[in-house]
């Protein structure tokens, strides 16, 4: 039997993260949304998110790096 729930997971295909079907012993998940099947279960879910947020996390501390170089350096940019 199948049941929905509401987690934090994001599905990578459409990035909804508010309802997946999933089944009792949790080796398989579907996007409500979408549709996109995860035959790798709760498991691969989890692990797409995983390299997901990394992928997001890089690119904010990327950009912060700079805002911060720059104001912390102002004077090196001027030269
Ligand atoms: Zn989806």
């Amino acid at each position: 039997m199948n049941k929905t729930y509401t987690g934090k997971l994001q599905c990578i295909n459409c990035g909804s993260d508010s309802q997946f079907e999933i089944n009792d012993d949790k080796s398989f998940v579907k996007c409500i949304s979408c549709g996109r099947e995860y035959p790798g279960g709760e498991t691969e879910l989890v692990k797409l998110n995983v390299e997901n947020l990394d992928h997001i996390k890089n690119k904010i501390a990327e950009d912060y790096t700079k805002i911060i170089i720059e104001k912390m350096n102002p004077n090196q940019f001027k030269k």
